[in-house]
């Protein structure tokens, strides 16, 4: 056995374990040692029964009057007595544990582990693990420090401890994958002792230096790759361009408003990266209905001007047509086409678009995925922006910029409503330039948010008559709730049968992620013209829609949705100047939660960002499609202190001019990371 003893070979893997094992995609005995735990019960002081209270409590006894009964169908309980050295009894019982009796029949000493409290009456151990004192050399699931592993794809915890168990003795042949300066600068555990540590604690403070080496060493590797992928990207060539100020002022005269300060910084960041030779790398950042669109359709007029072509890649065909509207009207006076490239453009117009793109007379091409095709070809892609890119992968964007028929990679601008917290854009996003729309523009009034209880709904109801009878428009938000029976289409048609019962007499339009996009588009449509007063939705409408005149978002099942998510919708409100409302309404009558009572108290995007960050970890912030895969394990990617220390080191790593290569495990990891967070 070493370490890469595939795990399906070891003693003890069934072959349902062995295919657990493959879902999470743990191979061999060494990703097992690299599997960490999520957290721990602390199981390891071993108490007499007389002293016990009530939690996480440890005892060791022999048990007496061993009996199972049957409750009901698929329900037995075992229960036992267990009694103590000094003669103290206390009563336990397990669950549809057939086994326990037998097992507990033995006679034998034990340690039991588990949870010690009261119920109906009288206190109880609850479905404590149990193991015979004199049978193991070392315990697995009592009597220790509990390491509590994830259940990816199935697999026991209590299956991962044990198979662990048996690949204890590896643990030292497990390389150091650091630098031997960082961990003794940094007075890190060796990454041996680490991970035993992690996996058999042997006390809370060893525990806590295992836990700070192995943190420091993903946020270390992260901010490297990021720190390297920036070194790389500078060495690139890029289109240089020329702008002409004189006649840029002639656009900005004939847009119908005025720039917002953050809007003119961030356009004139742009441009400033595209008279470099350098491909720009660069985030836009921008609360709902911050105008990030006009600051796109500004920077492509310069690159068109200079002779390049724009791509416009967004999520959704909505939002797509919205674009490729907002830009045509803007820029076809200057002579600049826009085409619109989605799935439904078919047939000869699709054929005579794509002549238009590889003859380069069309020179900003919004589309969705349908960019991506291999059928599209530019005939000269100077520039890429990606709206709303939290809802893009790795590699759609990879894809997007390779259409460059250059050697040169184009400038690439990536946009998001999803404010990424500082500590972020130090590691995830630390290798790009980064601008900020930090206001709104003029006029704008600060949307009303309410959390509604079910109770309160007709007060709710009141309101959007009021609303509606003064012309404005409504949206209803169906949750579309993963792994439920119900799809989306049946909650948005209960929801519509609701709705419509509340309000007779309104024009009520559909629309769910199901349709085909013709008919999304139709409704999206008239709804947009005001056709329909009311639309009831799934969250497709969540990126980007702009219809003005809609004055108040209602969000059915609020506690369904993420922090992000409910932001996201009620920008989708308050674009105009008048005043707008978004109800929350909760599930039932319970507390409402600290995401919704932080949604309800602010309209800062930066600080709910913050508070997601804090709630659930950086991991999950931007979704699965980019962020899932980084598969970080045990860093705190909102421990700045740390981070501090680990930038320090990463730029120590690249000044001292260390080769990645000689540190195999770190190189390979660190070029994962590097693949992953790079835009280009
Ligand atoms: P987002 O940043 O959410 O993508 P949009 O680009 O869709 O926002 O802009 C939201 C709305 O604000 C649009 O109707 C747009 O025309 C308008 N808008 C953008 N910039 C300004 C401005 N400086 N003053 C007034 N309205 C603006
Ligand atoms: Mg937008």
């Amino acid at each position: 056995m070493n370490l890469t003893t595939k795990l399906s070979d070891l003693k003890g893997v069934g072959p349902k374990t062995a295919e657990n094992f493959a879902n999470a995609r743990l191979a061999t005995a060494g990703d097992l040692l690299n599997f960490l735990p999520r957290t721990y019960d602390d199981f390891s002081r071993v108490e007499k029964i007389a002293d016990l209270k009530p939690g996480k409590v440890t005892i060791k006894a022999r048990a007496e009057s061993v009996a199972t009964r049957f409750v009901r169908r698929g329900m037995r309980i075992t229960t036992a007595v267990l009694v103590d050295e000094n003669g103290d009894k206390v009563q336990a019982v397990w669950f549809n544990q057939p086994y326990r009796e037998t097992q507990l029949k033995s006679g034998q000493e034990f340690y039991f582990s588990g949870e010690f409290g009261l119920s109906r009456n009288r206190y109880q151990l609850t479905s404590p693990a149990a193991e015979a004192v004199r049978e193991l050399p070392t315990t697995i699931n009592s009597a220790r420090i509990l390491p509590i592993y994830p259940k990816k794809a199935g697999l026991k915890p209590s299956v991962t401890r044990k198979i662990l168990t048996n690949l204890r003795p590896l643990i030292t042949m497990l390389p150091e994958t650091l630098p031997r300066e960082i961990v003794t600068d940094e007075k890190l555990l060796p990454r041996n002792e680490a991970v035993g540590e992690i996996h058999f604690p042997s006390d809370q403070r060893k525990l806590e230096k295992a836990r700070e080496r192995l943190s420091f060493e993903e946020l270390f590797g992260l901010i490297l790759a990021a720190r390297l992928n920036k070194k790389e990207n500078s060495r690139l060539g890029g289109f240089a361009m020329n702008f002409d100020l004189a006649e840029f002022k002639k656009v900005l005269a004939s847009l119908p408003f005025a720039l917002t300060d953050a809007q003119r910084k961030a356009t004139w960041e742009i441009i400033q990266n595209f008279t470099k030779n350098q491909p720009m790398n660069r985030l836009l950042q921008g609360d709902v209905g911050s105008g990030k669109t006009i600051v796109a359709g500004l920077a492509a007029f310069v690159a068109a001007r200079n002779h390049f072509q724009t791509a416009l890649m967004a999520p959704t065909e909505i939002l797509a047509s919205q674009h490729a509207k907002t830009l045509d009207n803007l820029l076809k006076p200057f002579g600049i086409n826009v085409a619109l490239l989605t799935g439904s453009v078919k047939g000869k117009s699709r054929e005579e678009l794509l002549k238009q793109i590889a003859n380069g007379t069309a020179h900003i091409v919004v589309g969705t995925h349908a960019l991506f095709q291999p059928t599209v070809k530019f005939a000269n892609l100077g520039f890429a922006i990606i709206d709303e890119q939290h809802r893009f992968g790795v590699k759609q964007r990879q894809e997007l910029v390779a259409k460059s028929r250059d050697e040169f990679l184009p400038h690439l601008l990536a946009m998001t409503a999803t404010p990424i917290p500082r500590s972020l854009q130090l590691t995830i996003f630390g290798d790009l330039d980064i601008s900020i729309l930090n206001e709104l523009p003029k006029g704008r009034k600060k949307i009303i948010t309410e959390i509604v209880a079910p109770v309160s709904r007709d007060k709710m109801n009141d309101k959007i008559r009021e609303e509606l009878a003064s012309g404005r428009q409504i949206y209803f938000i169906a949750p579309n709730i993963e792994n439920s029976e119900k799809s989306d289409v049946e909650n948005v048609a209960n929801l519509y049968k609701k709705v419509s019962r509340e309000f007779k007499n309104v024009k009520i339009g559909v629309l769910h992620g199901k349709m085909d996009s013709e008919s999304k588009e139709k409704i999206m449509r008239d709804f947009a013209n005001n056709k329909t007063q009311i639309l009831v939705a799934t969250t497709v409408v969540e990126v980007g829609v702009d219809v003005a005149n809609a004055s108040v978002m209602v969000i059915e099942n609020a506690d369904q949705f993420g922090l992000a998510q409910l932001h996201q919708l009620r920008g989708r409100v308050g674009r105009g100047n008048s005043q707008s409302y978004c109800f929350l309404v909760q599930s039932d009558s319970s507390a409402p939660s600290r995401r919704l009572r932080e949604i309800e108290r602010s309209n800062d995007g930066f600080h709910l960002a913050e508070v997601d960050l804090e709630l659930r970890g950086a991991g999950e912030i931007y979704g699965t499609s980019q962020h899932g895969q980084l598969n970080l394990q045990i860093a705190n990617l909102a421990d700045t202190k740390m981070i501090s220390q680990a930038s320090k080191e990463a730029d120590w790593f690249i000044a001292s001019n260390q080769k990645l290569t000689d540190f195999r495990e770190l190189s390979a990891e660190v070029n994962e990371y590097q693949r992953l967070t790079t835009l280009n």
